[in-house]
């Protein structure tokens, strides 16, 4: 199974992408994890990568589908795959279509979380009081989530593959859970 989550900062996707592997043994690879561990570690990428993450914008889509495809080749990914955080843009998603079309395979399944772009804020906005991250001030926040909300043209090439499920992410994690479980049975049972 190929999946991708979509869905703007907060909607969620990463705490179901945990259950979603326990359940699934799949390997997940989830984008801004991969670059917060690249910018702790100084790395080429990390250090690319920082001043972006830092004002709360996307890095470009060269520097970041060089990571992705580097692991979807891997032998890792061969019987699938759990992606989260990516793609985010229209570019990046047609950049693993050619990957996945080299290595004639394709996207099983896309789940789009869906959240008002408020209620992402108020639970950003909560997380970053829990945490104590003084860096997220409300105005990054703002930014963070209006410039990472899902491109129509992004939600509109799944769709047209047939491929696109809407989740309603205003519930709780279990509801939700239960919801991903159900779409991914009827999938399968496909
Ligand atoms: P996330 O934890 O998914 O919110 O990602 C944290 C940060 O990493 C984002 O604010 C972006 O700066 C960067 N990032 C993660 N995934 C991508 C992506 N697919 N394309 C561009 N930038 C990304």
């Amino acid at each position: 199974m190929r999946l991708i989550l979509l869905g703007p900062p907060g909607a969620g996707k990463g705490t179901q992408a945990e259950r979603l592997v326990d359940d699934f043994d799949l390997p997940y690879f989830a984008t801004g994890d991969i670059l917060r561990a690249a910018v702790k570690e100084e790395s080429e990428l990390g250090r690319a990568a920082k001043d972006y993450m830092d004002r709360g914008e996307l890095v470009p889509d060269d520097l970041i589908c060089a990571v992705i495809m580097e692991r979807i080749d891997s032998s890792e990914a061969e019987d699938g795959f759990l992606l989260d955080g990516f793609p985010r843009t229209l570019g990046q998603a047609e950049a693993l279509d050619r990957m996945l079309e080299e290595l004639e395979r394709d996207v099983s399944l896309v789940l789009e979380f869906q959240l008002p772009a408020e209620l992402a804020e108020q639970r950003l906005l909560g997380r970053a009081r829990q945490s104590g991250r003084k860096d997220d001030t409300p105005e990054v926040i703002r930014h963070r989530i209006q410039t990472q909300l899902v491109p129509e043209a992004l939600v509109e090439h799944y769709r047209a593959k047939g491929v696109l499920v809407g989740i309603h992410a205003d519930r709780t994690v279990e509801e939700v859970f239960a919801e991903v479980q159900s779409v991914l049975e009827t999938a399968a049972a496909r």
